[in-house]
């Protein structure tokens, strides 16, 4: 039986290498790049302004103050999207407006809050063309003036291969012309369950049956680490048929993982269905405690997975073995647990050569985070995993483990950082608190 961590190593080398696929720009918010993108030309691609005012030589102005203004003739107006009609000579300026193009023979700009005009135009703070600005402060060489290639140069890379498309990058590429993307497809994964006690979650079930619900929760969890999952219907425990659902399921998805049948009873035929497909199985179950009952097998070089029926031990597995080995093959890191440390509010005991996984609330006790167990560790019990925030994990075969030790704790990053808050607010909510008051 390998640890936790020999099983996530030996499970990598037989997931497939990620498919690509081209998707537009509006698609690609949250997919991962496939490749390494550049920047096709310079951003901006040519010298423009980063204010309203006048394009000027600095040279023209280095003497102006408030006090002692110069005077300069405003040969053009240019707003964003106009192209300037000729070059700027000595004492002459041209209005222009953010964004527009920098005449040639302009080396600066100067804000218009730094000018008053001396002809006026009605009530515009601009000067007419042919009239006249005093300029009211000096400005050094390139003020005011976003250069070409200031934001990106020309074969700069703009995305990595293996990031995460956020808003920013899709403002990025939009600006350089990118209109479809190639980004790594989402491995499709079939989701089995298999029991004979199993009906449908619409149903009422009579007593020996049980709502098919472990595999709606893998599902959801497999969805956290970018995978699409497809869950099929119940397979009932015989051989045939399981071998059957199982085959179709390899041939036509990246993963296959399935829930129930893969411990030591008379009716837990997954690992014999595999076998009965040709499958090498990797292992069987690992030193966990819950979510000991677990079987990897590789069929047709692709993975398979056997996790129990329960939902908190099948959850346990994925979140300690499946989680990390699945969000490094999608690229998908938010669908991770954060590692921290928490000091355990109570006692706990440690008999067995298994790592023992508590699920555990997280709170705030000045500045030491502590590990709360959440009541009902049994691994047939749900609600406790449900309300609880993370993993403190204990370290096979200690024995007692006391209040105020600190150990390892893998959390939700959402609830680790609600933890946090609830000490201590954050600088959002403060602003949000702000935001509402002053409107009201
Ligand atoms: P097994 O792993 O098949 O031995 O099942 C372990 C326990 O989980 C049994 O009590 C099953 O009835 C239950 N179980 C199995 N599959 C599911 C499922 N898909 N949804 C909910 N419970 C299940
Ligand atoms: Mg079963």
């Amino acid at each position: 039986m390998p640890d936790l961590t020999e099983a996530i190593i030996m499970l990598r080398r037989y997931l497939p290498p990620p498919k690509t696929e081209t998707v537009t720009l509006q698609e690609a918010l949250g997919r991962v790049a496939a490749a390494d993108l550049f920047a096709p030309e310079d951003l901006p691609h040519y010298d423009r302004s980063a204010m309203d005012g006048y394009a000027v030589r600095s040279e023209d102005i280095s003497s102006a103050s408030r006090d002692n203004p110069v005077i300069l003739t405003v040969i053009d107006v240019l707003q964003a999207g106009c192209l300037p009609r000729r070059p700027l000579g000595a004492g002459e300026a041209v209005a222009v407006a953010t964004g527009a193009p920098i005449p040639e023979g302009a080396d600066a700009v100067v804000r218009v809050e730094d000018t008053r005009p001396v002809t006026q135009s009605g009530n515009s703070r601009f000067v007419p063309v042919g009239g006249q600005v005093a300029i009211l402060a000096s400005v050094p060489k390139g003020k005011n003036i976003s250069p070409k290639g200031e934001d990106v140069q020309r074969g700069e890379k703009i995305v990595f291969a293996g990031e995460k498309l956020t808003p920013a990058h899709i403002g990025l590429l939009a600006s350089c012309g990118f209109w479809k993307i190639s980004v790594l497809s989402k491995p499709k994964a079939a989701v089995i369950p298999t029991g004979n006690e199993l009906v449908s979650i619409e149903a009422t079930p009579s007593i020996g049956q049980i709502r098919n619900s472990t595999v709606w929760a893998v599902a959801a969890a497999l969805k956290e680490c970018g995978v699409e999952p497809s869950v099929f219907e119940p397979v009932p425990d015989e051989l045939d048929i399981l071998t059957a659902r199982l085959s179709e399921a390899i041939d036509n998805f990246d993963l296959v993982v399935t829930c129930g049948g893969v411990s030591v009873g008379q009716s837990d035929l997954v690992r014999e269905a595999w076998k009965q497909l040709g499958a090498q199985i990797l292992f069987w179950n690992l030193p966990l405690r819950p979510g000991k009952s677990v079987l990897a097998a590789t069929c047709c070089n692709k993975l398979a997975i056997g996790l129990s029926g329960n939902p908190s031990a099948a959850l346990t597995t994925f979140d300690l073995l499946l989680r990390p080995l699945i969000c490094d093959w999608t690229g998908t890191r938010e669908g991770l647990l954060v590692e921290t440390e928490a000091a355990l509010t109570e006692t706990v005991q440690q008999m067995s050569g298994f790592l023992k996984a508590l699920r555990v609330k997280l709170m705030l006790n000045g500045n030491q985070l502590m590990a709360q167990p959440t009541k009902g560790q049994l691994n047939t019990v749900l609600s406790s995993l449900a309300r609880s925030d993370g993993y403190a994990l204990i370290p096979p075969g200690k024995g007692e483990i006391h209040a105020g030790t600190v150990v390892k704790v893998l959390a939700r990053k959402e609830r680790l950082t609600s933890a946090f808050k609830l000490a201590d607010k954050s600088q959002h909510e403060i602003l949000s608190e702000k935001v509402r008051t002053d409107v009201m």
